[in-house]
């Protein structure tokens, strides 16, 4: 009897057991494949948002070659020009001493003295042009990317703005040219007291490189969201200069959001 007990106990709770088990397999049946699913959905849908971050790391691999090209080929064209003032050192102390000695006139050792001055500055602006590599390169590099989706988009009426998540794009109406820069010089002068942060002026060596048309258009390191990005859209729309706004930075770099002032760029 004990026996029978024991074992219609041994089967009462051995059926629970059974029960509970069925009930954590049917769980397990219903729940897994859901799981499975849902987890098959997450990796499935995750090269679409995978896809960008391969974009960026493509654009910062760029950045960085680009970069160390522009600074090598400055370097080079640093060395040949300080060259140049080395001549044109030379050349003027001989004219002077032939001037001493009443062999050549005055204007040849002015001729000669500007020949100095303009190889010194040739040296100053590409000591400058090094030092804001980074940004040139930056810029135009997004540039380029935003050229590509320019291309595609539909043409803006004249003084309209558009917004997307990259930058901020304003169509001014007034017939803009790069000799107009000082009027935007002189409002950033005096509303902040110092002068405004351009990156680019004009078509430089990295424009042709890309084939970017960028002669009329300036670069200023300014971010769109920064108080003196506003105010400087903020001036370029109430005077119907267009401007390109980039909010986009490269990965991996300090580099990147800046306001295009003129037309877009176009490739030729
Ligand atoms: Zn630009």
């Amino acid at each position: 009897m004990t026996d029978s007990v024991n074992y219609a106990g041994w089967t009462r709770s051995r059926m629970r057991m059974v029960h509970v088990t069925l009930i954590f397999a049917t769980l397990l049946f219903v729940c897994l494949p859901a799981a499975a699913q849902k987890k098959k959905s997450t990796t499935k849908a995750k090269p679409a948002p995978a896809k960008p971050v391969d974009e960026l790391t493509r654009l910062r691999n760029e950045f960085i070659k680009a970069t160390n090209d522009y600074k090598a080929s400055l370097e080079k064209l640093l060395a040949s020009y300080e060259k140049n003032v080395a001549k044109a050192e030379t050349r003027l102390n001989q004219s002077r001493e032939l001037f001493a000695q009443g062999l050549i006139s005055k204007n040849d050792v002015a001729a000669g003295e500007r020949a100095l001055a303009e190889s010194n500055d040739k040296v100053t602006e590409t000591k400058l042009r090094m030092n804001s590599a980074d940004a040139q390169i930056a810029d135009t590099l997004v540039e380029a990317e935003a050229e590509k989706s320019l291309a595609k988009s539909k043409p803006m009426a004249k003084g309209s703005l558009l917004k997307t998540a990259a930058y901020i794009r304003y169509n001014g109406g007034a017939s803009w040219a790069l000799s107009d820069a000082w009027k935007v010089q002189r409002f950033f002068l005096d509303t902040f007291k110092k002068p405004l942060p351009i990156a680019v002026f004009g078509q430089g060596s990295i424009h042709d490189r890309w084939r970017l048309d960028h002669h009329n258009a300036m670069d200023v390191s300014l971010h769109p969201d920064g108080a003196e990005g506003q105010a400087l859209l903020n001036f370029l729309r109430s005077n119907g200069i267009p401007f390109l706004a980039f909010r986009a930075a490269i990965p991996g770099t300090a580099t990147g959001p800046h306001i295009h002032v003129g037309r877009p760029s176009h490739r030729y």
